[in-house]
């Protein structure tokens, strides 16, 4: 067959100017747009806080509340900090199911609700909506809220629309709003008795939830349309070696180069005294904060595999009203290296990866870097546990104090390794496809293994291009042993067949049991 080759142009955003920037992305924003120059400059601003929602609309965008233009929009800081942000504006009524869901089943509501109901409080939560989230500037967000803590009588699950909000507002370039409370709170008469009815409905549909009644059963769903263009584009850049990957980083880049972040950090230096401390009941009861699985997977005896902290240590005084303590487990992604399999040039390349459990502060070590430097390192998919220890100061109850020239180097070591580990997930994903076919071929026929390997060989062998179906068989074979001790399964070993014989009944059983489809319902 022949092929088309074409010419593949991807920026280096690093090395664009900001005149190149404007010219290539006219529909975009950021700290490179003359707009934004000019902004500075007249506002004689020290620096620059633009957030990614403002850096995603273009420079012409104006707020479809108050109908004020980004120019009208900038605000100065305290310290002197040119302020760009716009927010998502949605209609707090939508979280009042889950909340309830949440009250009733607790943290884990969408796992303890009667099997089959959550698609009414999927569906049902925008259904009460009074209006789509949409983007508005900082000042009509906020005068939302105001209206509302102005008023101890508008419901807290009660949002105002648009329309609404720019009724009860009196705008000014580069300032907030005035708030016409009165009249904020007339509006609410006026919606009251729709907003009960929408409250009414989700108390009915909440009814049925507990109930487990009116369920939706959920299926492996229709494939997407196969015959798409970006199929078909996904695939051509695949092909490319590296182009794929290319502009993932590209769009990343782009991503740092537009934003800025001059005005966070600087305001809350970090302190080495230790904060107070949580009782061992404390401890127990902690919700684990955004990784409550982890909070218990980890159990009380569970230290950070970087900086040691105990459970107790992670925790800190919360800055957030109504909640005690802040802090949590995450996993973290560990990378082994050897030579490489294929003897390629490279030294070292990445061979396994180990999962363990690491405290937010030393999760969030390059997340602080790159706050502090937009841009920094922005390939790093994460930083060594080794590096972690290094790089910041840790102690009980309080946050990490980290050294910038230190996670400097480390974030560039991080960068470095990057490709490395995104070939390895790819190396991965290859030898686990036939395992999983494998799999569903075994839920189609439970038990009937020879049917399962006949399809696997059948559709990943190479026959049509000359493999012969014993060389099919070995890779096969030589791909699940990789992926079974690259990322085992609770089972142990998948069962294939192999020259010397067939898989016993009980380990076809158990692996089924360990892979049969297990439904997510996050
Ligand atoms: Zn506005
Ligand atoms: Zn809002
Ligand atoms: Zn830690």
């Amino acid at each position: 067959m022949n092929w088309q080759t074409f010419d593949l142009n991807i920026p280096d955003v690093a090395s664009a100017t900001d005149e190149e920037l404007e010219a290539l992305f006219p529909e975009l924003d950021g700290r490179w747009s003359r707009q934004t120059h000019a902004l500075i400059k007249a506002h004689g601003a020290t620096g620059l806080d633009l957030d990614q929602n403002w850096a995603g609309v273009p420079q012409w965008w104006a707020c479809p509340c108050c109908l004020r233009a980004k120019v009208e929009l900038v605000r100065m800081n305290t310290n002197g900090v040119l302020m760009a942000h716009l927010h998502e504006h949605h209609d707090h009524i939508h979280e009042y199911m889950a909340h309830r869901l949440q009250a009733r089943y607790g943290k884990e509501w969408p796992r303890g609700i009667p099997p089959g109901t959550y698609e009414l409080e999927h569906s049902g939560s925008v259904m009460i909506e009074r209006f789509q989230r949409t983007l508005v500037c900082e000042e009509c967000n906020t005068a939302d809220a105001e209206a509302k803590s102005r008023s101890s009588r508008i419901d807290a699950y009660f949002s105002f629309r648009l329309g609404e909000i720019a009724s009860f507002i009196k705008p000014h370039p580069n300032r907030k709003h005035d708030v016409d409370a009165d009249q904020a709170q007339e509006i609410w008469e006026t919606e009251r008795s729709d907003f009960q009815q929408r409250i009414a409905l989700a108390d009915h549909l909440l009814e049925h939830i507990h109930q487990g009644a009116i369920t939706r059963e959920r299926t492996r769903g229709v494939p997407g349309w196969p015959f798409s263009y970006d199929a078909m584009a996904h695939q051509a850049l695949m092909r490319a070696d590296g182009a794929y990957d290319a502009i993932g980083v590209a769009r990343d880049a782009l991503v740092n180069r537009s934003i800025a972040r001059d005005g966070v950090g600087a305001s809350r230096p970090r302190t080495d005294k230790a904060g107070p401390r949580p009782t061992p009941q404390e401890v127990a009861a902690h919700d684990g904060g955004q990784y409550p699985a982890n909070w218990v997977l980890a159990g009380p005896d569970w230290r950070c595999a970087a900086c040691d902290r105990d459970r107790a240590d992670i925790l800190r005084r919360s800055r957030k009203s109504g909640r005690r303590w802040s802090g949590d487990i995450r996993p973290h992604t560990t990378y082994l290296y050897g030579p490489c399999p294929t003897s390629c040039q490279a030294d070292a390349v990445v061979v396994a990866h180990e999962s363990r459990f690491i405290c937010d502060c030393c999760a969030s070590l390059l997340g602080w870097l790159r706050s502090q430097e937009a841009g920094a390192a922005p390939r790093a998919l994460g930083l060594t546990l080794e590096d972690m220890r290094l790089c910041s100061d840790a102690g009980p109850n309080r946050q990490h104090i980290p050294d910038l020239e230190r996670l400097r180097t480390a974030a560039a070591a991080a960068e470095k390794v990057a490709p490395s580990i995104t070939a390895y997930h790819g190396r991965l994903a290859v030898a686990i496809a036939p395992r999983q076919t494998y799999h569903y071929f075994l839920g189609r026929k439970p038990g009937d293994w020879a049917f399962a390997w006949r399809e696997v060989v059948g559709r990943y062998g190479r026959m049509s291009q000359g493999e012969t179906l014993d060389a099919a068989r070995d890779r096969m074979r030589t791909l699940t042993s990789l992926a079974d001790r690259l990322a085992p399964l609770d089972s142990g070993p998948t069962p294939l067949p192999s020259p010397q014989g067939s898989p016993s009944a009980e380990a076809i059983r158990a692996f089924s049991a360990d892979v049969l489809p297990r439904i997510n319902w996050g």
